[in-house]
């Protein structure tokens, strides 16, 4: 039925081509196409049966991704390369008439700084091109959307309080480790906090803000507010709301390993001359931290990320929690990798069906909560990621 490409073959590259695989039915054709091609060839190997082609690109240059498009001719292509490829990637797709879907929003490399503007501004070309654009279609941006959309039309009239909320109680083993790219990861976790609350956003110091949280069958976790980018598309598409944050959990010596990489300057994205050659200090870092997607093998424990929802219905008060746990284990079974990867992962494949089989299906740059979520919701259960919901609870929050 679709010809697919993915590009990036990293730890969410490869839950996204193990799933892609999984529905032949749907996804007939499937390349695979990185920077490195021995990364997708070692990915190729382990889906297995000949499913997947395999080729190098750079997805920085627009020209190359064009001629590479128009001799494969995908129907869409599946964005799991980093945050910075994204505009030249929507650019090759408005040459070349490809749908497009992605997981991160696009950041330029020199400032850290996650907003949804510049891929927004592609919208009318899209729509011109009657081409659709999905963005942020991982668990958070994405499923977490999906879950706010589906609050909003089943048990909501109002919502006016919303807080993600995401818990790793996974343990890998090493002492630090990132669960994706260390240097996106690294650049969000290190911004300044950031919420929206009455019509305005306010901003906070790193890590200011932080509580115990009780999550399913994990208990208490330090939930640290921070900013997180589909607050800003949330804020947009749910204007009723009041007050929309963010939570994430992390550990002691996580924290205290990060504060010591800040303070001695390894998380700089400013480049240093080192031997006569600039390097980027946090790229560098990189190179030396464990590889987010090898941490599979011997990670225990799960994550457990939804969304703690306050607003009105039938003229009356209502609290909804509605959340995904996902265990490691269960997720290197399958897939070879561990749950972060997993959980962001699944979605995509999640949502380049809802795209290539018309459910998703507009002309124009959309994030997930513009569609419908019901059929994404469906999919999500039998494709491991089933979900849960709990009414009228103490949210805590
Ligand atoms: P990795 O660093 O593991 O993988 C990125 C892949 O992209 C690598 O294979 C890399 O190639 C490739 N790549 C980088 N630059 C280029 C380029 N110029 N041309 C072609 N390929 C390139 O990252 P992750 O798998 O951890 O993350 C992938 C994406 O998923 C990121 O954008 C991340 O922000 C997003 N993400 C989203 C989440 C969500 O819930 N929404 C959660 C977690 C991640 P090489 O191997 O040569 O370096």
């Amino acid at each position: 039925m679709a010809n697919v490409l993915i590009i990036g073959a990293g730890g969410v590259g490869t839950v996204v081509a193990h799933k892609v695989a999984q529905v032949p039915e749907v996804f007939t054709d499937i390349t695979l196409a990185s920077r490195t091609k021995s990364k997708c060839d070692r990915i190729a190997e382990a889906v297995g049966g000949n499913r997947i082609t395999t080729a190098q690109v750079d997805a920085d240059d627009v020209r190359q991704l064009v001629e590479f498009f128009t001799s494969v001719k995908p129907a869409m292509v599946i964005n799991v390369a980093l945050p910075y490829q994204d505009l030249s990637i929507m650019d090759a797709c408005l040459e070349t008439g490809v749908h497009y879907l992605d997981t991160a929003n696009y950041e330029p490399p020199d400032v850290a700084q996650f907003e949804y503007k510049w891929q927004w501004a592609y919208h009318d070309r899209f729509q011109d091109a009657g081409l659709t654009a999905i963005l942020g279609c991982g668990f958070d941006p994405g499923v977490t959307g999906v879950f706010t959309a589906y609050a909003a039309k089943h048990h909501f009239d109002e919502i006016h309080y919303l807080d993600i909320v995401d818990c790793n109680a996974g343990d890998h083993g090493r002492l630090f480790a990132t669960n994706f790219n260390p240097e996106i990861n690294i650049r969000e976790v290190t911004q300044r906090g950031k919420y929206w609350e009455g019509e305005r956003w306010i901003e906070t110091e790193p890590h200011e803000i932080h509580m115990p949280l009780h999550y399913p069958d994990i208990g208490p976790r330090e939930s640290y507010l921070m900013y997180h980018e589909e607050l800003e598309s949330l804020v947009k598409h749910f204007p009723a709301l009041k007050r929309a944050r963010f939570w994430m959990t992390f550990g002691q010596e996580y924290l205290t390993h990060l504060r010591v990489i800040q303070n001695i300057g390894m998380a700089s994205i400013e480049p240093v001359l080192y031997e006569g050659r600039e390097i980027v200090p946090l790229q560098f870092l990189k190179a030396v931290l464990p590889n987010p997607g090898e941490l599979g093998e011997h990670y225990l424990g799960e994550t457990s990320i939804g969304c703690r929802i306050r607003g009105i219905k039938n003229h009356k008060e209502k609290t909804y929690y509605i959340y995904n746990n996902c265990k490691h284990q269960d997720a290197y079974r399958e897939t070879g990798t561990q749950a972060v990867n997993y959980t962001t992962g699944v979605p995509a494949m999640i949502g380049a069906r809802m795209l290539v089989t018309g459910h998703w299906r507009k002309a124009g740059v959309f994030n997930v909560e513009e569609f419908d979520p019901d059929p994404f919701m469906q999919q999500l259960t039998i494709h491991g990621l089933p979900w849960h919901e709990l009414h009228d609870v103490d949210l805590e929050v």
